[in-house]
């Protein structure tokens, strides 16, 4: 592995570069989660391995700050937090090219880079575009207020769909939240087509209820969405990371319900205190 033989070479050929491209959430917390890991390693024997110093990790973003769609306070938070682990920041910053030993900026600087995670988005599946539907230029099927394509055989949710939001501010984000939202509204809609009763007309609206970024093990950012337009609440620190956590708790007890969620979160905090934190192969 690329960290334990880096401990045994000297000056800057221990150090490891990692390079992820794309500042948004996913990049975010992997940078802040791989910074952490780098920790643990060197209590798992690698004692000539000083992460700060020797795992070089820079997240590169092509926009002009971390986490574009949110707050500017909570993308200014992130990158403090970041950089107070060592971890660099470099904003409008495009990579053109990766190679095996760098990634290579549209201005030609070239990043040292061991390992390259790329985290710049994703576009929908390439037979969507195949459909003879309308898609968007991230492959996405457009669909009207009401989640129906021009087919009407045919209505998209989630990720794969470009809804208006019904605020007239652009399309609805390819987000969790957003495709539970979308499927209450389609359940209401297809139980009523499957009744034989023609569902009201009412476009669906997105709620923004704001988003939290987990930032390593003990700490997060992010945003709450109050009742009120424009208006939202600042979390930060381990509060972030405790709302965090328990809205991930939250999406089990959906899917599994309240006893069996209990007995996950029992069963993670009892494996924790027993398990290593990362895995050495
Ligand atoms: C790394 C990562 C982190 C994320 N973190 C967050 C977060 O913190 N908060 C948040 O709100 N959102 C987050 N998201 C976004 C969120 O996961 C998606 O917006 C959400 O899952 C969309 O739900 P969906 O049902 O549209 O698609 P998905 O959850 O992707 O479900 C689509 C399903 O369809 C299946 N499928 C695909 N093609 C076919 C096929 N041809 N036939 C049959 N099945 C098929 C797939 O296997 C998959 O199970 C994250 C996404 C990623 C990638």
């Amino acid at each position: 592995m690329r960290v334990e033989s880096a401990q045994r070479q000297r000056g800057e050929d221990r150090q490891v570069h990692l390079v992820i491209v794309g500042g948004g959430a996913t990049g975010v917390e992997l940078a802040a989660e791989l910074r952490d890991a780098g920790n643990l390693v060197s209590g798992y024997g690698l004692t000539h391995f000083d992460a700060r110093n020797d795992m070089v990790i820079t997240v590169v973003e092509g926009g002009p700050r971390l986490l574009g769609p949110l707050p500017e306070r909570v993308s200014a938070a992130a990158r403090e937090s970041l950089q107070r682990r060592g971890i660099a920041v470099e904003t409008d910053c495009r990579i053109a090219q990766v190679t095996d030993t760098d990634v290579v900026t549209a201005d030609g600087r070239r990043l040292r880079s061991d390992l390259c995670v790329w985290a710049a988005g994703i576009s929908a599946p390439s037979w969507l575009g195949e459909l003879g539907l309308p898609t968007n230029k991230a492959g996405q099927l457009e669909v009207d207020g009401c989640l129906r394509t021009p087919d009407p055989h045919i209505l998209a949710m989630g990720d794969c769909a470009a809804a208006p939001r019904g605020d007239g501010e652009g399309i609805v984000p390819a987000r969790a939240q957003a495709a539970h939202q979308q499927a209450e509204y389609l359940a209401r809609r297809i139980g009523d087509l499957l009744q034989g009763v023609t569902p009201a007309d009412e476009p669906f609206k997105y709620r923004e209820h704001g988003s939290l970024v987990s930032l390593g093990t003990s700490s997060g950012v992010g945003s709450l969405m109050g009742g009120l337009r424009d208006r939202s609440l600042f979390v930060s620190g381990s509060l972030a990371r405790l709302m965090y956590m328990s809205l991930h708790l939250m999406h089990h007890k959906v899917i599994l319900g309240i006893g069996r969620t209990i007995s996950v979160a029992l069963g993670r905090l009892l494996l924790r205190r027993a398990h290593p934190r990362v895995k050495l192969h």
